[in-house]
């Protein structure tokens, strides 16, 4: 999910933890169904108390994942929370079966961890009677049981073996040590969407959420194996193959009434800015609309073209510029050696390659 669309919670281990807009939905919906069932304002609170209560839970899932794959040379940059559960975004994922596997049961370890502290603390620190217990709505006394109850259900649902879920990446780990990493995601997908299909069907009948779990599988194990699709294909792939040195180039004081002229002529996605000789920045399609709009024909190039933009090393990964490009809405951008410029590289070309090299397998 993008940031702009989530509330910033600070830092963690360095890691950005961020929660969805639509997660006040769901605060709401617990406040509108307890006024229904004719809850008291304290209960309403202890309700919506432990909801939170458990989305800690759900965030200290998504560290146990991020630091075992910091630990193993990965990357975290953001945990984000969405009212499904949470999401931590890689931007480097350790891929070995055995180092997938131990980033994926990091998480919900850690639920299993927190319910037997919870079921310790309700046997030894705070003996609990079952006998008078009730349950109609969340209380001081039923709590921890309750918080405890929700800790394990996280596990169970986490361990169904479908992607997004962790399951799917444990059991295509599993696979992985038999067979090659993408044929053990397709395995995985197919699975996970007989999955979906089921929680869609038996959602139509018993509770609407299943058939948002079960949409929310079907895109995850589609996304995924999506991904794996071009990680295998781009693997061993580098910039420096797909580097266009046939740009168009424009100059600074170029009107951009003129550089529309030239963009209706061309099919890349920008052009260089070059001033003597030298480069100078770029100017996509995006940033000449956008600037025509604002400024007219009469404005400038130099006064819209993209200066400090992200330059490409040659030897850059392939799909981790794709990745890159993706992720930063970038679809046009220079590649340097060092400070020599080479040209540049359009993500229209990239999926250009992926398509060739997909036909040629
Ligand atoms: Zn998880």
């Amino acid at each position: 999910m993008q940031s702009r669309y989530s509330l910033n919670l600070g830092k963690i281990f360095g890691i950005r933890v961020s929660v969805h807009w639509s997660f006040s939905l769901l605060i709401a919906w617990i406040v509108i169904i307890s006024v229904n069932q004719g809850l008291s304002a304290i209960q309403i609170l202890m309700h919506i108390l432990f909801v939170l209560s458990l989305f800690v839970c759900v965030v200290l899932h998504e560290l146990g994942h991020s630091l075992i794959a910091i630990r193993l040379g990965g990357e975290v940059s953001s945990i984000s929370l969405l009212p499904i559960g949470g999401m931590a975004h890689m931007a480097k994922m350790p891929e070995s079966p055995r180092e997938e596997f131990l980033v994926s049961a990091a998480g919900p370890l850690v639920n299993v961890i927190i319910a037997a502290l919870l079921w310790l603390y309700m046997l030894f620190l705070h003996p609990v009677s079952f006998d008078d217990m009730s349950f109609e709505s969340i209380n001081l006394a039923n709590f921890p049981l309750m918080l405890m109850a929700a800790n394990l259900f996280i596990v169970v649902f986490n361990l169904i073996p479908a992607f997004p879920m962790d399951g799917g990446r444990l059991f295509r780990s599993a696979l992985s040590v038999r067979m090659g990493r993408l044929k053990a995601t397709r395995i995985a997908k197919d699975i996970g969407q007989v999955f979906a299909i089921l929680f869609i069907i038996s959602g139509l009948f018993f509770n609407p959420f299943l058939v948002i779990i079960g949409f929310f599988i079907l895109l995850g194990a589609k996304g995924e194996y999506e991904m794996i699709k071009y990680q295998d294909i781009f693997s061993n792939h580098n910039a420096a193959e797909l580097v266009n040195d046939k740009y168009v180039v424009l100059d600074p004081e170029t009107r951009l009434s003129e550089a529309a002229e030239k963009l209706v002529h061309i099919s890349d996605n920008g052009f260089v800015v070059k001033q003597e000789g030298d480069f100078a920045g770029i100017l996509t399609k995006n940033d000449l609309i956008t600037g025509l709009n604002n400024l007219g024909k009469d404005g400038l190039v130099e006064q819209i073209m993209q200066k400090d933009v992200y330059r490409i090393p040659p030897d850059k990964a392939l799909f981790e510029l794709y990745q890159h490009m993706q992720k930063n809405r970038q679809h046009y951008l220079p590649v340097f050696d060092d400070d020599n410029f080479l040209g540049v590289i359009d993500l229209e070309n990239i999926h250009e390659f992926f398509l060739i090299h997909k036909a040629l397998k």
